[in-house]
């Protein structure tokens, strides 16, 4: 399931990749939790969010399409291609497959009018450049890339970091290409699409509120990792740079958004990743709509 409707909204999954790479191993993703933690959730996460064999978390890697009747919108933009990282799954990929399944969904580069990155880790800035003729260019040439001042801020204090290895070759080159609009994390495209304040896995993380014909949907970015964190709140990731924000932040969004008609887009969750959060006991439960 790749495409739903929200009103006047057209909203695509444009995936990269889904898999249990070794690198998403529980233990390793969630430090804090133990072989335990997980024995208690694997019955319902496998197949789906675990790979059975492995034991590893499935994660997906993807941008939403957002069109509006206005406006063409890639929320979040993956890994890239041909960009050196030090996941080797992630390293020097040329598959194409991330603007082969942009084009299948109708939408050319070109045509895009916007682009929001929900922070600038480096799985959500891959594709804000391409490599031309040796040189990493805009993607979008048309599009407006949409960056938290705050965050953009932090993170060009951090430079070396493994967090930030997108940095040179996926946020510098849009902004020297004077494509970026500096926006604080209220900002409000317009009364359809906006963001929405999550802060805690990076210092000014952002969700994106869609709302048309009062049909609503909110695109998480990364203050969820996995279904179990809605049975889990508390799981910190690894990579979290404010890690009790982060279970703040999460706590009050799964709590703002369970047992509502809200689509929860859930950025990294496997397919088909959209559902709705149900309030379950003293926590909640992640309704994965259709099947997958
Ligand atoms: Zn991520």
């Amino acid at each position: 399931m790749l495409q739903r409707q929200l009103g006047h909204i057209t909203l695509d999954r444009i995936v990269e990749t889904e898999s249990a790479d070794p690198f998403f191993d529980p233990i390793g993703f969630f430090p804090e939790t133990t072989p335990e933690d997980w024995a208690r959730h694997k019955a319902w996460l496998q197949p789906r969010a675990m790979d059975p064999v492995s034991g590893a978390l499935v994660l997906t890697i993807q941008s939403f399409l957002v069109r509006t009747r206005h406006h063409t919108i890639v929320v979040d933009t993956c890994v890239g291609d041909q960009k050196p990282r030090s996941m080797p799954r992630w390293n020097m990929t040329s598959s194409g497959r991330f603007l082969e399944n942009l084009t299948a969904a109708g939408v050319q580069p070109e045509q895009v009018d916007y682009v929001m990155c929900t922070h600038l880790h480096r799985d959500h800035v891959g594709w804000n450049t391409r490599l031309r003729d040796g040189r990493w260019v805009p993607t979008f040439p048309n599009a407006t890339y949409v960056f938290s001042r705050k965050e953009y801020d932090y993170w060009a204090t951090q430079s070396g970091q493994r967090a930030n290895e997108g940095w040179a070759d996926s946020v510098l080159p849009v902004v020297e290409a004077g494509r970026v609009t500096w926006v604080t994390n209220d900002y409000a495209l317009d009364d359809e699409v906006w963001l929405e304040p999550t802060p805690g896995h990076t210092p000014d993380h952002v969700s994106v509120h869609l709302r048309s014909n009062g049909a609503e949907a909110v695109i998480t970015g990364d203050l969820l990792h996995t279904p179990a964190q809605c049975l889990e709140p508390t799981w910190a990731m690894r990579a979290d740079f404010d890690p009790d924000l982060a279970r703040k932040t999460r706590r009050a969004f799964l709590e703002r958004y369970g047992g509502t008609d809200v689509l929860v887009c859930a950025t990294h969750f496997p397919s088909p990743s959209w559902g709705r959060v149900l309030p379950r006991g003293d926590a909640f439960w992640f309704e994965f709509a259709g099947s997958a």
